[in-house]
């Protein structure tokens, strides 16, 4: 099948790759990489997210070329009794506890690479009152 070989070649491409990155790279400055390496941070109220810990999201997909993206927040702000400040990343203002920001992706470049249009204060034309 066409297809299976499609993905043994790209495994037998990464493979390639991975190697020449490990004599372009020594151990140490891979090392280093890793420490460097940015930690998710929850885009309200920017506590740092461990691994495992999400954010808590719905997706709608707009044609083939949009998904919205609503963030909620993450388990440190979404929960009953938060005491964190949970601010719009775009327009700085506070965002309530039941309300979300809007973030969009273009599948076609990458589902995670997400830009942040702001909350229902400066991006009302994401927002309908089914969102409240
Ligand atoms: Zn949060
Ligand atoms: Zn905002």
């Amino acid at each position: 099948m066409l297809a299976i070989e499609h993905i043994f070649i790209f495994i037998l491409c990464l493979v390639v790759f991975t190697i020449i990155l490990t004599f372009l790279f020594p151990k140490s400055s891979t090392h280093k990489l890793e420490k460097q390496k940015p930690r998710a941070h929850c885009p309200l109220c920017n506590h740092i997210l461990e691994k495992g810990k999400k954010v808590h999201s719905s997706q709608t997909e707009i044609g083939d070329t949009l998904i919205e993206t609503r963030i909620k927040g993450c388990v440190y702000c979404v929960v009953e009794n938060n005491k964190l400040k949970r601010t719009c990343p775009i327009c700085k203002k506070d965002v309530p506890k039941e309300q979300m920001i809007l973030a969009t992706a273009n599948p076609k470049m990458s589902r995670l690479q997400l830009s942040i249009k702001g909350c229902r204060l400066c991006y009302p034309q994401g927002f309908t009152d089914d969102d409240r």
